[in-house]
């Protein structure tokens, strides 16, 4: 008997029929002897279908005010989808119980629409738990302390659950979506992906980060903290597998390299479509430039991710970065208004229509050469790297949208990441 707590994403949840099956598949685990508890998604569409109602009224302000009415709307998809998943779990003849964030509690700080989970308070659901019920928690939300419902950005729901195994010092924390697990790259962009049985903790770490979507990265961030067991699986195979079976399936994040770890250089392809490269020309370099530059990106708020400096030449240099798309127009217009006449900077341009494809294994940490055979490939394919960034286990380059396909394939042939491959 273990004490296990699985997590629905929304689209395992997005009817009256996908609940029943996620009531049956939890009412299995009850019978196999288990201690369970449940944190669910709101139904699929729900947490757009609200928000979308509340743009139809208000337009988006940066508010506390407006941030508060949002989590307080939001939050209500998942009350109702862990309450029908407490219906559904009683009908199959096992006890359960639903509960808010504020009931549980879920303590948060008291950012709205991105709130951090500070602490969980454990007792109620134990004695739950003692007394032979099933728990639900709901996901994505929780509660701050003056008593605001808060919830923790979109996909939050990975990160409530793995919160909640912490809380519990669950014996695993098992994370059931619409896809099997952790792939090498995107399958719907190289249809030859394979699934990966096991993945460090780390990779996964910079595969949430460079656009992977399968977890939430805060989760991953989270489960890395306080060592929880976290695997991926599908919520779409038979409810009535063998247990067994479906406890080894999907992809099982991994703290240490053993043995059984794939051996693999690079574990995974990933791609972000969602940034937008920015360049000032002509800036005159010295002390001080790259503070004036991105110093007053970030007072405004602004994310930067890859960042060059070419050398200078006669006194001048470039100086590049990249924002995401959203903050494109916003950077251009604080550049040129207020940035380039301080520095004396000639131009500022832009591209919006860039990729970063990046390359991720801890195998890179003790072999050398992999960087550069990534950069062979694209040259062998004709695509231009416009920037390269490294850690010590990935490296990306940003590149012209257009071969973010063709560059994402060719790398997993070379890295020998295909199906048959292994
Ligand atoms: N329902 C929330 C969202 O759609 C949280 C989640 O699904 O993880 O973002
Ligand atoms: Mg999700």
């Amino acid at each position: 008997m273990a004490l296990i707590v699985h997590k629905y994403g929304g689209t395992s949840m997005g009817s009256t029929e996908r609940i029943r099956n996620v009531a049956k598949r939890v009412a299995k685990w009850v019978r196999a002897g288990h201690q369970m508890v449940v944190v669910p998604s709101a139904m699929s569409g729900e947490t757009n279908r609200l928000l979308g109602l509340a743009k139809e009224l208000a337009p988006s302000q940066a508010s506390a005010a407006y941030g508060r009415e949002l989590d307080m709307l939001a939050a209500t998809g998942e009350q109702a989808s862990s309450a029908l998943l407490a219906l559904a779990l009683q009908a199959e003849g096992v006890e359960a119980v639903s509960y808010a964030g504020w009931q549980v509690q879920v303590l948060t700080d008291s950012s709205y629409t991105k709130a951090r989970i500070e602490h969980i308070d454990d007792k109620r659901v134990r004695a739950d738990l003692d007394a032979g019920k099933v728990v639900v928690i709901t996901g994505f939300q929780g509660v701050d302390d003056a008593g605001n419902i808060t919830t923790l950005g979109r996909g939050g729901s990975d990160t409530s659950a793995v919160a909640v195994a912490a809380a519990l010092k669950a014996a695993e924390c098992l994370i059931y979506t619409d896809v099997d697990g952790v792939y090498t790259t995107d399958p719907r962009v190289e249809p030859d992906a394979r699934r990966l049985k096991t993945v460090s903790f780390e990779e996964m770490l910079e595969m949430a980060s460079l656009g992977s979507k399968v977890l939430q990265i805060r989760s991953v961030e989270f489960a890395g903290k306080y060592k929880v067991p976290l695997r991926v699986l599908s919520s779409f195979t038979p409810w009535d597998i063998d247990i067994q079976e479906e406890a080894s399936s999907g992809t099982l994040i991994t703290f240490e390299e053993d043995e059984n770890m794939e051996q693999a250089v690079v574990s995974g392809i990933a791609f972000n479509r969602d940034e937008a490269k920015i360049s000032v020309l002509g800036v005159p370099d010295k002390p001080g430039i790259a503070y004036q530059i991105l110093g007053a990106v970030a007072d405004a708020n602004i994310e930067v991710d890859v960042i060059i400096q070419n050398l200078s030449k006669n006194g001048m240099t470039d100086f590049s970065f990249t924002v995401h798309r959203n903050d494109y127009n916003k950077t251009i217009d604080l550049l040129n208004g207020k940035v380039l006449p301080e520095l004396g900077a000639s131009t500022v341009e832009g591209d919006a229509k860039i990729c970063k494809v990046s390359i991720v294994g801890i195998g890179m940490r003790s072999h050398v050469g992999v960087a550069s055979k990534m950069f062979r490939v694209l040259s062998e394919e004709g695509i231009n790297i416009q920037m390269i960034s490294t850690s010590e286990i990935k490296t990306s380059v940003v590149i012209d949208e257009k071969y973010m396909e063709l560059a994402v394939r060719a790398l997993h042939k070379a890295f020998d990441l295909d199906q048959n491959a292994a």
